[in-house]
């Protein structure tokens, strides 16, 4: 099909097998695959949500509720369905949650675009009325927000709790309970920027995970976890009052080049030879000791004429640490990381109130806990199998994003469908003042933002239509309302009353995430798959060049 006619002749611009959809074709393909990624996922919105089962190749079982999970762990093909998880993923590495909604929302957009395409509006004006209403929709979403104090906790609560609510991990006082560690976690690792606004690095709140006890028994520690055993059996497996090294240094020998060998011809320089080396592993263990360290963590490795000094001087020692556990290690006991033991001062070293090797589900693990102010905590995440350490580990994950971007940006809004009620009323009476064509797009969006009280309402068996009219009755045009979808009580409610909170920049980034995903798939009118001969474009295997639509979270 790809060819073209140049003088008479005939150009061939695709290689044989290679296929393409064009124009209103193209775009319908593109929507229709859209629509059928947000629809798998839809039904595992809000507490009511159901979860998914996911078997991978291997058999490996994943039991979630997680959007970003889900759509991940399908290995979608087609391009379009790759734009739509990339989405889930941006949503997640920017705010933590919200994953469903972003999804959602952005197949809402494409389905109302199709709509308008068939009514022959054209891609451009549609994608300008979206650009148009989903800056209104942020704007709305702005005057709409409360303000919340990083004191408050009784709300910082109900927002961790609303997070975790559609996920199966326990009863409510558990999540509390888990809320509370996570509110505690912020609070501990959060710091002021130069120009005095609040900044909190994720990766700062470390989850560790192992199977076994219940989610009871996760914990909260004031330090960090790490996964390794304490090197050597002679060593002390408990220090209280700790003196802590970080080395970047390996305590071994350094092996010789292969071409800078040493001839050995006695039994008396074998012995020599020997001596020396153990002369110098015994001055490593020296200078830690010397420098007053009772607990050492290194990058390296620790050789075992090394470890037997260390065990004999009574000093703790943890090998092959993960660079980025150090740097925890770091910010949660104030120790320099340091490249030579020459030089290892008492000045370099961090402190903990209790350094303890325990013993979990049969496995060791180095506990450095009771720091002081520590600016790198823990979450210690039990359950009683894999399945469910996983799913705790994805909410308490969801809870820090949720928690650290209200508490970086001051403002929550109310769930349960209410503010995106109250913007969609608001876009609609803007749509109004805009005009034009383009005020039929600003509608869809207002749809859009619809779909999810209507799938609230979906999930808790309630007609999703009179769900909707009566919800737009009670919102006043002026906005500011709060009523929702009561999804415990099965009717529509007062969502502040019932406490769902939800932090603002979840929301305004699933708008924007979401119509800038519209946009890029609105803007295709050409699907050239050049793999799979003879399988049309719009299926499955539809490739189109790698990265190709990439580029998400960027706009023109
Ligand atoms: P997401 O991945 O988008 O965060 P969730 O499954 O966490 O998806 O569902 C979030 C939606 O559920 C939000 O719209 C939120 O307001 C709503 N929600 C959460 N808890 C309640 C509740 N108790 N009552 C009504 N709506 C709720
Ligand atoms: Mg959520």
């Amino acid at each position: 099909m790809a060819e073209n006619n140049l003088n008479g002749q005939q150009v061939y611009l695709l290689p044989e097998g290679a296929s393409r959809l064009l124009g209103r074709d193209a775009q319908r393909t593109n929507i229709a695959v859209a629509v059928a990624v947000a629809s798998a996922v839809r039904t595992t919105l809000g507490p009511k949500g159901m979860d998914k089962m996911m078997v991978s190749d291997l058999g490996d079982v994943i039991i979630t509720n997680d959007g970003a999970t889900i759509l991940q762990e399908m290995n979608v093909e087609h391009p379009v369905a790759k734009i739509m998880v990339n989405i889930a993923k941006t949503q997640d590495k920017e705010v933590g949650d919200g994953t469903t909604s972003v999804v959602i929302l952005a197949g809402e957009l494409l389905k109302g675009a199709g709509d308008l395409l068939e009514q022959g509006i054209h891609p451009t004006t549609i994608i300008k009325g979206y650009k148009m209403a989903a800056r209104k929709a942020s704007d709305v979403l702005g005057d709409y927000a409360r303000k919340v104090g990083v004191d408050d906790e009784s709300t910082l609560e109900k927002i961790a709790m609303v997070s975790m609510g559609s996920k199966n991990v326990g009863d409510d006082s558990t999540k509390l309970e888990l809320g509370k560690m996570v509110i505690r976690a912020v609070k501990q690792v959060m710091e002021k920027d130069a120009s005095g606004k609040t900044v909190i690095d994720h990766d700062f709140i470390k989850v560790e995970k192992k199977a076994g006890g219940s989610v009871a028994d996760t914990q909260f520690i004031n330090g960090v976890l790490i996964d390794k055993e304490v090197t050597h059996p002679g060593m002390p497996r408990s220090a209280a009052n700790a003196r802590i090294a970080l080395l970047d240094v390996a305590l071994e020998i350094e092996k010789t080049e292969t071409d800078a060998r040493i001839e050995i011809t006695s039994p008396e320089q074998m012995q020599a030879f020997l001596q020396q080396e153990e002369h110098t592993l015994k001055e490593m263990a020296e200078k830690i000791k010397k420098s007053g360290a009772n607990v050492v963590f290194t990058q390296k490795g620790i050789d075992d004429v090394a470890q037997h000094f260390l065990a004999k001087q009574g000093v703790m020692a943890v090998r092959r640490v993960k660079k980025s556990d150090m740097e925890k290690l770091s910010r949660a006991t104030n120790a320099k990381v340091v490249t030579s033991l020459d030089d290892l001062s008492p000045s370099d070293l961090g402190n903990a109130g209790l350094v303890e090797e325990r013993k979990i589900s049969g496995e060791q693990m180095v506990f450095v806990e009771k720091c002081k102010n520590p600016k790198s905590v823990t979450i210690f995440v039990r359950g009683s199998t894999e399945q469910v350490v996983d799913e705790v580990e994805r909410s308490v994950t969801d809870v820090i994003g949720a928690i650290s971007s209200v508490v970086a940006d001051g403002k929550y809004v109310i769930g349960g469908g209410s503010v995106e009620i109250d913007a969609a009323n608001r876009l609609r009476s803007y749509s109004g003042d805009v005009g034009g064509r383009e005020q039929l797009a600003i509608q869809r969006f207002a749809d859009a933002l619809e779909a999810i009280p209507k799938t609230l309402s979906d999930s808790a068996g309630m007609d999703a239509i009179d769900t909707l009219v009566q919800l737009r009755n009670k919102h006043k045009a002026k906005g500011g309302d709060v009523y929702g979808v009561d999804i415990f009580g099965n009717a529509v409610g007062n969502m502040e009353k019932a406490g769902v909170f939800e932090p603002l920049k979840v929301k305004t980034q699933a708008i924007y995430s979401a119509s800038e995903a519209a946009e890029i798939i609105l803007r295709i009118d050409d699907i050239i798959s050049s793999k799979g001969k003879g399988s049309g474009a719009g299926g499955a295997g539809g490739g189109m060049p790698p990265g190709g639509m990439g580029g998400m979270g960027e706009s023109d």
